[in-house]
């Protein structure tokens, strides 16, 4: 097994190495060697997954019914929790049901492996999620990447010759993209949808809980939620536990529970998770949820201008919750991480293959925990964006 070990020193070489570094806690700030420092890199956006009422939740869930569900939901791990959590969604996304899977990835590769198949056509955003990507292989579909956002081009590839006798089209795109704090333009989406006969699947992941009117997400706060007709989101980001959902129509649903393989033959989500999740739509849903998102939102717009002023390249779409500071080389981007670590500021470089070569950079996702002061802080960890050009040839 040589070639793998070959393989690990080229990544190395590249300064594409990765390791795993376990911290004592999550939460807004974190210890490493000892040290504390702000945690600008994790997806729980609004402080939820150690929050009082979802701890408290997750603890009655456990008492009640053990910690793990003991079998797929289809023969005997459906619980109570678990369709109370999927009526609970529905009604958040404003659709007819809620299917809950055991991650957003498993959502992703069994919404796609049961809806389309070897005779449909799959049309993705270039900066899908790896879960929708690996999802659309599975399904055997002819399978097409438009350019980030390019809308023209996409008309340009409906436009194209169709899928052929039986086949269908689907247009797949995340809601937010997390690597570059940009949206889908989903009114175009579904617009080009539309007219051109295609089922559009829109992944909320990053915006499910922290984006739009009462966290119900980017189709809401786009005004498009109900012409979207199918949508997944996750629990394990905003919402702070774990899992996955598909939000559909009753009949897409009860179709997925007979044909996605990610569902059927996976032991149910755990109902200690399911419990979290739930306390969390309702948090969401009130005064506290709004209040958490008015501050993380705060955050990330003062992150951003005050970056802009001091002559960085920043990519970020508001409402989303994360922005992207760009720096070029992965070398580069993990010089900065490291420098600003060294500060007390954890911020990781995102290198390819998650982002295409030559844009290496840094992710800042502040929480709605973090105060004002922290931000300022974070902020003075930032080198001037000069010094670090000359730095990173
Ligand atoms: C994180 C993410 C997922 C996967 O969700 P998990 O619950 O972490 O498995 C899917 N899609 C997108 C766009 C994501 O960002």
């Amino acid at each position: 097994m040589q070639w793998l070990a070959r393989q690990l020193r080229q990544l190395e070489a590249k300064g594409l190495r990765r390791t795993l570094q376990p911290l004592p806690a999550g939460g807004p700030y974190v210890e490493r060697g000892g040290r504390r420092l702000l945690n600008l890199a994790s997806n729980d956006y609004l402080g939820l997954s150690t929050h009082p009422r979802l701890v408290a939740a997750a603890r009655e869930a456990l008492a009640r019914w053990g910690v793990g569900a003991g079998a797929a939901r289809l023969v005997v791990g459906d619980r109570p929790v678990h369709d109370a959590l999927e009526a609970a969604l529905a009604a958040l996304k404003e659709t007819e049901a809620a299917l809950v899977f055991p991650s957003g990835y498993a959502a992703n590769v069994g919404v796609l492996s049961a809806l389309a198949g070897p005779r449909d056509q799959i049309f993705a955003d270039a900066l899908n999620h790896a879960s929708l990507n690996d999802g659309a292989r599975l399904s055997r579909a002819r399978f097409r990447y438009y350019r980030h956002r390019d809308l023209e081009q996409l008309e340009q590839l409906l436009r194209g010759p169709g899928p052929g006798r039986g086949g269908r089209r689907f247009i797949v795109t995340d809601a937010i993209f997390s690597m570059d704090g940009t949206l889908a333009p989903l009114p175009e989406l579904v617009e080009l949808a539309e007219r051109y006969e295609a089922l559009l699947i829109v992944d909320d992941a990053h915006g499910t809980g922290v984006v739009g009117p009462e966290g119900r997400g980017t189709a809401h706060h786009l005004g498009v939620a109900g012409r979207i007709p199918v949508q997944v989101a996750t629990l394990s980001k905003a919402l702070g536990a774990q899992g996955g959902a598909a939000l559909s129509t009753r009949t897409l649903i009860d179709y997925l529970l007979h044909r996605a393989r990610a569902f059927i033959y996976s032991t149910g989500l755990s109902p200690v998770l399911a419990a979290a999740a739930l306390e969390a739509v309702r948090l969401v849903q009130s005064d506290e949820g709004e209040y958490r998102r008015r501050r993380q939102q705060a955050h990330v717009t003062r992150l951003k201008a005050a970056l802009e002023a001091r002559g960085y390249t920043v990519r970020h779409e508001p409402p989303a919750p994360m922005l992207a500071v760009l720096v070029g080389t992965p070398e580069a981007a993990l010089r900065l991480s490291a420098r600003l670590e060294a500060r007390g500021v954890l911020a990781p470089a995102i290198r390819p293959p998650t982002v295409p070569p030559g844009t290496s950079r840094i992710r800042l996702a502040p929480m709605a925990t973090h105060t004002d002061e922290d931000i300022e802080a974070a902020l003075a960890a930032f080198p001037e964006a000069e010094t670090l050009q000359s730095h990173a040839v």
